[in-house]
């Protein structure tokens, strides 16, 4: 590419952070409030009466201020003792991370992975489970959609195959990667631990972690033995002072901020942001597969069935993705994910989460396109032909 046609309002295209629309970004920018008494607590009241109908549940929710991972360990914390067994269904790379955590936490952990590009398979985990006949297992920890592969898990599935073994494991379930663009109901799904972060599909600066249980969950709080204090979900009781809730001074400003992405989120509609979430990704997986070609442009995720609808990893075979990238960033303002668990040169993921429409999806394939093009890459035909074949439906 000979030109530079960056300038001008940058686009990024990573599974997260994700595009913070202008509301919320006025919403957190204001002077720092009371923080006792006044429109803080109005919010702090608002984002507590909307947090649990974003998963559909009658579950508690907690909000610890931190990123994904501080949403992880307060999870494994407030539910789980010392020595505690463990198992991860793992399908790429995020599960794997929390297993990690759970294991430097001091529990035992085991950890099943899914056929490379594939989901995790629910009859092998019935398995699994029917084989502990003496009920080791205290946990499933599994991903609903995992970033790096962009796999999603069935979890309604999952939570069958607990059944079906009898099991009395909890269950819990990251969505970091898809919450507010996938469907997800906590209650009718079984889920007792959800865990997510705001700086996805929930449009929020990175900074606040989401945190819900049910009444399973908050009786294995009872005996936790994991339980530190400033995770603690008894101390961050709802019903005491607001610093409570944060175990201090709370995070104003991503408050503000959040509560003005869950009144979007409202004004959309769930149905209506989870179809649009599926027409977008619609759109992108038909450009990856006009341009895919042996050796060349293929998704990571092997089953149409499979493919999340807020992320999509793509290989690259012999393109040099980190070229690719360079060019979409350098020469065209748009940044696009690193490709994750393989050689970064030969993969890159799209994310396509939260506060995305047609021009900024069409804009991603079309530079996508362009610098593929002028790189030489070998392609199967227009990605954006295809795009816009499929968003025309
Ligand atoms: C992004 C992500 C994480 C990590 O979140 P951080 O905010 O970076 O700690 C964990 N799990 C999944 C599925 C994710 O997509």
């Amino acid at each position: 590419m000979k030109h530079n046609l960056s300038q001008g309002r940058e686009i990024v295209a990573i599974p997260g952070p994700s595009i913070i629309p202008d509301r919320v970004l006025s919403a957190m920018h204001r002077a720092m409030p009371d923080i006792y008494e006044g429109d803080l607590t109005t919010v702090i009241d608002s984002v507590w009466a909307w947090l649990p109908e974003v998963v559909q549940t009658s579950g508690r929710v907690f909000v610890p201020i931190g990123n994904g991972h501080a949403a992880w360990e307060m999870a494994l914390s407030n539910t789980l003792s010392r020595g505690d067994h463990v198992l991860v269904l793992n399908c790429g790379r995020f599960a794997a991370i929390w297993a990690e955590m759970a294991e430097f936490n001091g529990l035992t952990v085991e950890v099943m992975e899914a056929e490379e590009g594939f989901a995790n398979e629910p009859s092998a985990l019935e398995e699994r489970l029917r084989a502990d006949v003496d009920r080791k297992i205290a946990a499933v920890l599994t991903v609903h959609v995992d970033t790096a592969t962009s796999v999603r898990n069935d979890v309604p599935a999952l939570r069958q195959a607990i059944d079906a073994a009898g099991h009395p494991a909890l269950f819990m379930v990251d969505c970091i990667a898809s919450m507010g663009c996938e469907r997800f109901e906590m209650d009718a799904w079984g889920v007792d631990v959800t865990i997510a972060a705001s700086q996805k599909g929930m449009m929020t600066p990175p900074g606040l972690g989401l945190v819900w249980a049910n009444e399973k969950a908050l009786a294995a709080h009872e005996s936790a033995d994991l339980r530190t204090r400033y995770w603690d979900w008894t101390y961050r009781s709802e019903d005491g002072p607001y610093y409570l809730r944060f175990c201090g001074t709370p995070p104003v400003s991503h408050l503000f901020g959040l509560a003005e992405a869950l009144a979007m989120m409202a004004e959309e509609g769930w149905e209506a942001r989870w179809e649009r979430h599926r027409v977008l990704a619609d759109g992108v997986r038909a450009a990856v597969d006009a341009w895919s070609t042996p050796g060349g442009i293929g998704f990571i995720a092997q089953r149409e069935d499979q493919r999340s609808d807020s992320v999509t990893s793509v290989t690259t075979g012999s393109i040099d993705a980190v070229e690719l990238r360079r060019l979409c960033r350098q020469q065209m303002g748009v940044t696009l994910g690193l490709g994750i668990g393989s050689d970064e040169s030969t993969s890159f993921r799209i994310g396509h989460m939260g506060h995305v429409n047609a021009p900024a999806i069409l804009g991603v394939l079309g530079s996508i396109e362009t610098a593929l093009t002028s790189m030489g890459a070998p392609l199967g035909s227009s990605g954006v032909q295809a795009a816009t074949a499929a968003l025309s439906q």
